[in-house]
């Protein structure tokens, strides 16, 4: 079973949820964490687990001719992402950051004058803590996360077939990477806290859901930090249930800042509404 713990705020606690529900899952189940908040990952840090690399991402990026290239612009205006500079009368440059290897340059120059050339845009680690964990990272300076998501999957995919359950943590919001991260998702745990901003997102990562025909549940995080009238009216506008409720609580931030996965009766409650 594929297992996303989501949410549309960043800060949350899913990280600290995604790893509490695998530590107890694995008590008694073969666990596979896949981390995909591939520009901040962390599960590796609150399961003080340690890392390998097994492989890089790369991505193409465009290589100019310039013994070819005639300067006519057409790369430039065809890049979606501004990733080609080009000074009226001069050759084409690419900034490598932007490029998100998509080849629309390569199509639309008249006279071929582009041909493919490599970057590395991020990296793959291995890892075992109170479970087995594989987590993607984007290098620093490079913007679009998809591809380092997707690539990520695509290895945890080769071993899926292992593991009794597969909990991807996905990034904050509702953008590209989390749809890449949750697709394929037998179900979703969107994680919230009552907060206005908390109640706000919520509403847009369960709207994201249910497009996505993704059952999902909600649990809240600091459930006493403020009411809940505003959670629970979002979550029976989508009609999805509350599932557990987590207190704020010292002994949690105690876990979480000495990197083991935190304890707690409502992760259990997860677990067994999972079965
Ligand atoms: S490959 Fe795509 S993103 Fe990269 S420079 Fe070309 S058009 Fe722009
Ligand atoms: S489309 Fe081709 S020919 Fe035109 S500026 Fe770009 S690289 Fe040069």
């Amino acid at each position: 079973m594929k297992i996303a713990v989501t949410g549309g705020k960043g800060g949350t606690g899913k990280s600290t949820i995604a790893t509490a529900l695998a530590a107890w899952l694995s008590k008694k189940s073969r666990v596979l964490l896949l981390d995909l908040d591939v520009d901040c990952p962390n599960d590796h840090l609150i399961l003080s687990a340690k890392l390998r690399k097994v492989s890089d991402v790369k991505s193409m990026i465009p290589d100019f001719d310039l013994k070819k290239c005639i300067k006519c612009g057409r790369c430039r205006k065809a890049c979606m992402e501004n990733a080609i500079v080009q000074v009226k009368g001069r050759y084409p440059f690419v900034v490598p950051e932007q490029c998100t290897g998509c080849r629309a340059c390569k199509i639309v120059c008249p006279v071929n004058a582009i041909t493919e050339k490599e970057q590395v845009i991020g990296h793959i680690f291995r890892g075992r803590g109170a479970t087995d964990l594989i987590t993607g990272t984007l290098k620093p300076g490079i913007e679009e996360s998809s591809l380092v998501v997707n690539a990520a999957k695509r290895y945890a995919e080769k071993y899926e077939s292992s593991y009794d359950y597969v909990i991807i943590d996905t990034a904050a919001g509702t953008h590209c990477p989390v749809i890449s991260a949750l697709l394929g998702a037998d179900v979703a745990i969107a994680v919230t806290e009552p907060t206005p901003l908390g109640s706000h997102d919520l509403d847009l990562i369960l709207d994201l859901t249910g497009k996505l025909g993704i059952k999902a549940h909600v649990v809240i995080n600091r459930s006493d930090i403020a009411g809940r009238d505003d959670i629970e009216k979002t979550a029976r506008k989508h009609k999805a249930n509350i599932i557990a409720e987590i207190p704020y609580s010292m002994r949690i931030i105690k876990n979480y800042s000495e990197g083991r996965p935190i304890t707690h009766k409502a992760i259990r409650k997860i677990a067994d509404v999972l079965a």
